[in-house]
């Protein structure tokens, strides 16, 4: 039966490119600028990559949708043309309306290569043909094996579908589909900003870029700073302890900070979580991307006088900061989407602390 897409409201938190149904984006702009870091001039192709992203991104949403009519084909490699039948080998809660759930691509079915990341695929609710965006935690194993973290919203179509899949139950995907071209080796600094499943595409980064392959010589450095409402609503401890691991142990290479907006729950909580009780804000951003200069007190006296916040993010280091999570937390730290559901300018925290377009990503 042809699949209607419903398109997720404006809160769902990732944009997909629309060519990314096709093929993955390759941009090359972005790997260009990479020897004239930090001067407005050298950020203009950056910039111009990021815009003809966001062009493609607009594009997807208002283009006529191949998917309303994507067959679902056995014995044939996945692929964002057609469905493939999945089986649900595992369904485990972990946390309020939280699943991790892990669906098997029978082995005829697996490409014989993966997207770099970021990447997601559709999953199709049978019961009234629709489908939604999913981030596979880890890609795809050497069984086939896909794992999601899956949040149902109270009047959520696809996430309480899920929820409701047993083991043995046949779920349909179309895939892969590129979310972001992260360009291994660009960027000294990648900073991520998640709010609740918006962790997803970033663990699955962290996961190819650290946990999977610890002897990279990417020389990048990754911070991570994730918001959930509760202790009981964060990643589940399977998914956070690596992370705690490598940031205890490689310093140099991941920074994680977990912030939460209450600590009701404080008795359930692992000791070695110790997250932030409130809301990431500036002041937080500044901490974690340690944005604050050591300063003499006259170096602070001229700065009151020629203040430019700006001066704050080091000019010698390329920066990338990608946002991920509830559109009002998107909003705050980085400014609203544009219309069309495009980029928008660089806006709220962010652009308090001087970070510009072709810096900030809002997936
Ligand atoms: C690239 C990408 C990757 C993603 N990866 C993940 C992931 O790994 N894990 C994950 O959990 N999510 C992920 N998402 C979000 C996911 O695709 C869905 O948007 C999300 O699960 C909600 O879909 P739904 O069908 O359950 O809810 P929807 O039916 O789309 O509803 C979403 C919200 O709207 C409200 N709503 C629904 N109907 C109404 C109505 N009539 N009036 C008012 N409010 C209404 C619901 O209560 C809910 O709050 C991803 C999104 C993208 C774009």
């Amino acid at each position: 039966m042809p699949v209607g897409i419903f398109h997720p409201p404006r809160s769902a938190f990732l944009r997909i490119p629309r060519a990314g149904l096709r093929r993955p984006f390759h941009v090359r702009n972005l790997s260009d600028t990479a020897n004239s870091r930090g001067t407005s001039s050298s950020r203009a192709p950056t910039v111009f990559a990021f815009t003809v992203l966001g062009g493609l991104t607009a594009a997807y949403f208002f283009w006529p949708s191949t998917s309303r009519s994507a067959p679902t084909l056995q014995d044939r490699q996945i692929a964002p043309s057609h469905f493939t039948p999945t089986t649900v080998t595992a369904s485990e809660a972990c946390g309020p309306n939280l699943k991790l759930i892990t669906l098997n691509i029978p082995p005829e079915s697996l490409p014989s290569s993966v997207l770099s990341p970021i990447w997601s695929i559709f999953v199709k609710d049978d019961d009234i043909q629709v489908e939604r965006p999913y981030t596979p935690l880890e890609g795809i194993d050497a069984n086939g094996d896909v794992r999601f973290w899956v949040k149902q919203y109270p009047r959520g179509e696809v996430g309480r579908w899920l929820h409701s899949k047993s083991v043995g139950d046949t779920v349909e995907i179309r895939g892969p589909i590129q979310t972001f071209p992260l360009q291994e080796g660009r960027w000294d600094e990648v900073v991520m900003i998640s709010g609740g499943t918006g962790f997803s595409p970033f663990y699955q980064l962290l996961f190819t870029q650290l946990l999977q392959s610890e002897t990279s010589n990417n020389s990048t450095h990754y911070t991570l700073i994730h918001s959930s409402p509760s202790v009981a609503e964060l990643p589940p401890t399977s998914l956070l302890q690596p992370l705690l691991d490598m940031a205890e142990q490689q310093p140099d290479r991941f920074k994680l900070h977990l912030f939460v907006d209450k600590l009701n729950d404080i008795s359930s909580q692992n000791p070695s979580l110790a997250p932030r009780v409130g809301r990431i804000n500036k002041s937080a951003l500044e901490d974690a991307m340690q944005l604050r200069e050591k300063t003499s007190w006259w170096q602070w006296l001229s700065r009151l006088r020629s203040y430019n916040r700006a001066e704050v993010i080091p000019t010698k280091k390329s920066i990338l900061v990608l946002v991920c999570g509830p559109e009002p937390m998107v909003s705050a730290l980085a400014g609203p989407y544009g219309r069309n559901l495009s980029q928008g300018a660089v806006g709220g925290a962010l652009g308090e602390l001087g970070f510009k377009s072709g810096q900030v990503w809002k997936l």
